[in-house]
């Protein structure tokens, strides 16, 4: 592991805020149920706080840092072992290049969290699961349930294709430069087949985006964005929806429901 007092400045263009907290990294650890037979994705290591327990609790472990002089120095650190350094931008590198069946862990740079997450679920079929930390308040929207404030299109997005759960809160101390929210622990458990698959994926997300779109309306009169209102409360009605309901009330089942009727 690269020595935690490295003068390296962090960067924030590159959300550098490392974790400082020993017993922190533990819990993350164990958290994260690995075992050694397996592989695991870990992005952005950072300095390796977390490179260093997950090499020794899998089979292999494939580390993907963009910071030039991290990632020189990593690969410095990790010679010869079972931890394999790849210098590059996560957003960029091909995904379809990784072993199947892989678990990814990060502790993510927080500002490019939701592209990362994306392109993560757009390829799912090369993981299981995704052990993340990002920030509090971004992990109770992903893994919200209908009728709080936090329900959203990103909620529904999420957890079409995962189950979501946050493991533990994580202060904000725990981290160097110590960011200025609280953060969480969170698993992605992906599933095989969505529980309720959509017969199309794009209008289903795009009914979905529309009525979060104007979520203090009625659904439909935030659907009339996309169709007239008397469309829209027919299919409402058809599909079991109140037209009367706001978008934070419909659980992803009943979307799914609406967008298979259009
Ligand atoms: N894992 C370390 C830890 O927990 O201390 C560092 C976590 S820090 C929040 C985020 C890490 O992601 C940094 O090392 C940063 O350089 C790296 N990073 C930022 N953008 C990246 C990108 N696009 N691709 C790969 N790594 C990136």
């Amino acid at each position: 592991m690269i020595n935690q007092r490295n003068p390296l400045f962090p960067k924030r263009s590159l959300g550098q805020n490392f974790l400082i907290n020993p017993n922190v990294v533990r819990r993350i650890i164990a958290s994260c149920d690995l075992n050694k037979a397996e592989t695991v994705l870990e992005i952005g290591p950072g300095k390796g706080a977390l490179t260093r327990y997950l090499s020794q609790g899998a089979f292999k472990v494939i580390a993907i840092e963009k910071d030039d002089q991290l990632a020189m120095q990593l690969k410095q650190a990790f010679k010869n072992t079972n931890v394999e350094i790849i210098h590059a931008d996560v957003l960029k590198y091909p995904f379809d290049k990784l072993p199947n069946n892989i678990k990814v862990v990060g502790n993510l740079p927080y500002n490019i969290a939701t592209p990362i997450i994306e392109k993560t679920l757009n390829h799912r079929r090369k993981f299981h699961a995704f052990y993340m930390t990002v920030q509090l308040e971004y992990g109770q929207r992903i893994a919200a349930q209908p009728n709080s404030k936090r329900y959203g299109s990103l909620s529904c997005f999420v957890q079409y294709h995962a189950d979501a759960k946050i493991l533990f809160k994580i202060k904000n101390s725990a981290f160097h430069p110590a960011p200025k929210v609280q953060s969480c622990f969170l698993k992605l458990e992906f599933l095989k087949i969505p529980r309720h698959a959509a017969k199309e994926e794009d209008l289903l997300f795009k009914i979905i985006r529309a009525c979060f779109g104007q979520r203090r309306k009625t659904v439909e009169n935030a659907l009339s964005t996309l169709m007239d209102k008397e469309r829209a409360k027919a299919l409402l009605l058809e599909s079991g929806i109140n037209p009367k309901l706001r978008a934070e009330n419909i659980c992803l089942e009943k979307y799914v429901q609406l967008s298979d009727k259009i």
